[in-house]
């Protein structure tokens, strides 16, 4: 899968790999292929474009980090932001806390319903998600097409799950009673139910849907696309989910599918996760469906994504140990406050590090009187970018006329100017107090 993007993108890469420094218009024209490639996989137009932009963004802006080329950063950029539209995390199967958990299986006729249902039963049952094996009941409620409940308890015999006997002229709604209520008599741990496809999405179809789920209140309700039909795939879903309460998408076929729009695009347009990717007519061909492990065969780049992420590590480290040895001395200026507010941002925002450190509750409570975090840091980052270097060494020469200085440098007000400094004076004490107390090393055995 994903054969020919993954060669158009490894041609734009190799060429920006091998360079030292790259300028806006390098990153611009290797984006402006990166289009293309995406357009020619299939993938939707808006979410094209909205990538592209992204990557843009951040490619131009970045600082490099030490140790890395450009070129190298700019293919972690491009992995993260195809990570993030693949969904970011890999999504589990929910199953609830009382037994039966209950999986509905929706789709169009020929996507793959029964055969994935089955898949689906057979993982459980052999224990390949979480610890436990399942005890799995499949039931199907396809009355229209002849013989599809057939097709169902033969495939469970193949894996030997347990289905629910057929009763001819059974209804739908009836049948997932039935099944419900068997699988709680029995004491099953999950019931399938796979639902009767239809060739086009229709009216009496999605009444069916919204009537079993009524009946049997699923736990999941994932809808079984082929992914060879590219955009269609994407349409159909977003057509089912505004009328079902989808919780995942299983793409299918995607051992055949060297484009793979469908997979790339499903995320962004329909807000659902793809929680497996079906791989071939084999039971045993399903995936769970890891963003990052297919963003790294698409980009066929491993190497140079943990080159960037362990000197990005590296560099927190050497920060962090600057840090540590600073404190040891009780020292604490603009240029450190700065640093935590940098190392805060990658930590989900104010006070998650203040409240992390005893001592620190004055400190904390003054960043949380600074209301709207995210935009906060970057204000507070400009503040000190505004200083001098004599004012970040020595912030107690900032006077009324520096601070008016530093607002207007910053865009923002003397006030704010007024917050970040009673924050850094908290945080100066606090770290005065560690000093005390024998460093960091003292503080931690005192905490034992
Ligand atoms: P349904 O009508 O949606 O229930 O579709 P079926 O489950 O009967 O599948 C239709 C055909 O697609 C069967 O021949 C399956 O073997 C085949 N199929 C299902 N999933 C996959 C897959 O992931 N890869 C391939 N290559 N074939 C698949």
């Amino acid at each position: 899968m994903f054969d020919s993007l993954s060669d158009r993108l490894g041609g734009v890469f190799e060429r920006l790999r091998g360079r030292g420094a790259l300028t806006e218009a390098d990153v611009r024209s290797a984006m402006r292929e990166v289009r293309v490639a995406l357009l020619e996989a299939d993938v939707a137009l808006p979410v094209a474009r909205d990538f592209v932009d992204k990557v843009t963004e951040q490619a131009v802006g970045a600082n490099v980090l030490r140790s890395v080329t450009p070129g190298q950063q700019v293919v972690k950029i491009v992995n993260d932001a195809l990570v993030e539209m693949l969904g970011s995390d890999a999504s589990e199967l929910e199953l609830g806390v009382t037994p039966p958990a209950v999986i509905m299986m929706v789709g169009l006729q020929g996507s793959g319903k029964t055969t994935t249902t089955a898949k689906i039963a057979k993982r459980l049952s052999g224990g390949q998600m979480g610890r436990e094996r399942k005890k799995v009941l499949m039931a199907s409620l396809d009355v229209n097409r002849p013989n599809a409940q057939e097709q169902l308890a033969t495939l469970g015999t193949q894996i030997e799950v347990a289905t629910l006997p057929i009763v001819a002229g059974q209804q739908p709604v009836d049948i997932a009673r039935r099944a419900l209520s068997a699988a709680k008599l029995q004491g099953f741990d999950v019931l399938m139910l796979d639902t009767a496809g239809r060739l086009h999405v229709d009216a009496a179809l999605m009444a069916e849907m919204q009537a079993v789920a009524a009946v049997a209140t699923p736990a999941e309700i994932l809808l079984v696309v082929d992914s060879l039909t590219g955009q269609d795939a994407v349409n159909v879903a977003q057509n089912f989910s505004a009328q079902v309460a989808l919780t995942g998408v299983v793409l299918t076929r995607m051992d055949g599918d060297a484009r793979g729009g469908a997979a790339l695009s499903m995320r962004a347009v329909t807000g659902k996760p793809i929680k497996f990717a079906g791989t071939g007519e084999k039971l045993d061909a399903l995936e769970a469906f890891h963003p990052s492990r297919v963003a790294g065969r698409i980009l066929g780049m491993g190497d140079v994504v943990s080159l960037v992420e362990r000197a990005a590590e590296s560099i927190q480290q050497e920060d962090a140990e600057r840090m540590a040895s600073r404190l040891a001395k009780g020292q604490f200026d603009m240029n450190d406050l700065r640093g935590q507010l940098a190392q805060m941002a990658r930590m989900g925002g104010l006070g998650a590090l203040a409240g992390m450190i005893p001592g620190m509750k004055k400190a904390q409570a003054a960043m949380a009187a600074v209301p709207g975090s995210d935009k906060t840091l970057v204000h507070m980052d400009a503040m000190i970018g505004s200083m001098t270097v004599k004012e970040r060494a020595k912030p107690e020469v900032i006077n009324a006329k520096r601070k008016i200085r530093i607002a207007k440098g910053s865009g923002t007000t003397v006030q704010e100017v007024n917050k970040l400094l009673k924050m850094h004076q908290e945080m100066s004490t606090a770290m005065k107090k560690i000093k005390k107390m024998g460093g960091i090393k003292g503080m931690m055995a005192m905490l034992g």
